[in-house]
């Protein structure tokens, strides 16, 4: 007899389980469905082993650093294994707790690839599984260039299973996870090519923010080569492109985007709807074109970020399972970081976004090198804007580049996502001395 569900989820990740398990919290009967591990990109190769990766080359940094403060130490071997297999240990640890978590729900796992077989039912492993609502949380997987060579690099699923250090790497694309994973690259001792279409890394940020890194990375020994588009590579690693030929690295890494899981879902077997690329368009209550069925997370190419497709999924339950009728994610004003050195956080508009939006636009900035540098002979840079818009100063967009803008950011989102004006932020009493009092002073 086929076992009949609540919910079913398809792909357990940030979205998938966090719709099962608000859930069950609310006594429903869950199954999420899982083909490779539980917790998604975000903990087997996203998020987590990346902010490991990233904790290592702060550390890194701060060896060097530490000259700079009297202390006659120096980086002596440097164990890229010991690094990783701790990493990895860190993250079987939380694979396991999750699945001991399911089962305390009792939510049922099940390994397999899930597909649509029509509205309510889901095929796995070649059993069949319907359910009252099916909520589609695939993810996304890393694209690879349609081009010559392609397989001859690795993309960001592949650095996490590298078992050396490179010496000398090449990251193709400027975005903020070719960004991230050429800062852990560099600070760790490779020697960092990036390889980017745009004139600037991080298309789609503040242009301060994208001149404050670019300058960064080059002062800290990463070349950027702008304006480059790649025409091949070869087996021993030599990259073609419109400026020449650039050759000697050990690993090409491709960072030039990331694809919907879609393609073998069964979508077209309930008539959910996809657009060109494979993402599937929701309402703002995650519903797709079909009543009973949802899409969360990176699948339907919103904000791909860890908490939203959280908050997608909890809500959603909310929503069908405990009486909120109105309960839906708000895709405004979400705060993002990027793990760069030194990290950068960033909510709302940027300058040039809020001119073509609004009539008013008054923007507060300021850049300096932060105290925690003042010493060293290796300097970064602080960056700090604020927009604001209309007679009353409302704050539209902040963006910060800087020590600490990874934390900084979190409390500034609140005020932001509350609608804090300038004249707030300036009646509030700086923490001195710090780089976020800049926030609240400047003029
Ligand atoms: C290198 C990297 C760094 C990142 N860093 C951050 C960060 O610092 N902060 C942040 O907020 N976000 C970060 N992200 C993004 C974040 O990981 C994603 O936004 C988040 O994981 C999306 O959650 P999801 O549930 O939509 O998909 P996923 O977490 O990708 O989960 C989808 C799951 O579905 C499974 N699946 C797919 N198809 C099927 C099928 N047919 N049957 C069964 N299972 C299936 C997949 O195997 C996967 O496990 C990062 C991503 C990458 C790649």
């Amino acid at each position: 007899m086929t076992t009949h569900y609540d919910m079913i989820a398809i792909g357990a990740g940030s979205g998938g389980l966090s719709a099962v398990e608000r859930a069950a919290e609310y006594g429903k009967k869950c199954c999420v469905i899982e083909v490779k591990k539980v917790g998604g990109t975000c903990v087997n190769a996203g998020c987590v082993p990346k902010k490991v990766m990233w904790f290592a080359a702060n550390t890194a940094t701060q060896i060097k650093n530490a000259k700079g403060f009297g202390f006659d130490v120096e980086q002596k071997n440097f164990s890229w294994k010991a690094l990783t297999k701790g990493r990895d240990n860190y993250i079987d640890n939380i694979t396991s707790w999750w699945h001991g978590y399911l089962e305390k729900l009792g939510i049922d796992y099940i390994h397999g690839f899930g597909k649509l077989i029509d509205e309510n039912t889901v095929s796995v492993n070649g059993e069949e599984y319907t359910a009252d609502h099916i909520v589609l949380s695939p993810g996304g997987e890393p694209a690879i260039p349609h081009i010559e060579g392609a397989q001859y690099g690795i993309t960001s699923d592949g650095f996490f299973e590298l078992e050396d250090l490179p010496k000398k790497v090449a990251v193709i694309g400027g975005g903020y996870i070719g960004v991230e994973l050429a800062g852990v690259l560099n600070a760790l001792g490779s020697e960092v090519e990036i390889f980017c279409r745009a004139d600037k890394l991080l298309r789609g940020f503040d242009s301060m923010i994208q001149n404050a890194l670019d300058n960064d990375y080059t002062a800290h020994g990463i070349t950027i080569h702008h304006g480059t588009q790649i025409d091949k590579v070869t087996e021993n690693k030599t990259i073609f492109t419109n400026k020449g030929e650039f050759s000697g690295f050990d690993q090409i890494i491709w960072a030039v985007g990331r694809n919907p899981m879609t393609q073998h879902l069964g979508l077209e077997n309930a008539g959910v709807k996809c657009d060109q690329r494979g993402f599937i368009p929701t309402d703002k209550f995650q519903v797709t074109n079909v009543d009973n069925i949802f899409a969360l997370g990176d699948a339907t190419g919103r904000e791909p970020l860890t908490p939203v497709a959280i908050a997608a999924g909890r809500r959603l339950s909310d929503r069908l399972y405990n009486g909120m009728t109105d309960r839906h994610l708000e895709y405004s004003n979400i705060a993002t970081v990027v793990f760069s050195h030194p990290p950068i956080g960033v909510i709302g508009l940027t300058e040039d976004e809020a001119n073509k939006k609004f009539n008013k636009v008054k923007v507060y900035k300021s850049e300096f090198t932060p105290m925690a540098d003042a010493l060293l002979d290796h300097k970064t840079t602080t960056a700090l804007k604020l927009v604001c818009e209309g007679d009353n100063e409302k704050i539209v967009g902040c963006h910060i580049m800087g020590h600490g803008a990874d934390e900084m950011l979190q409390g500034f989102a609140v005020a932001i996502k509350m609608g804090a004006t300038k004249k707030q932020f300036d009646d509030t009493v700086a923490i001195h001395p710090s780089s976020a009092e800049e926030l609240v002073t400047m003029r």
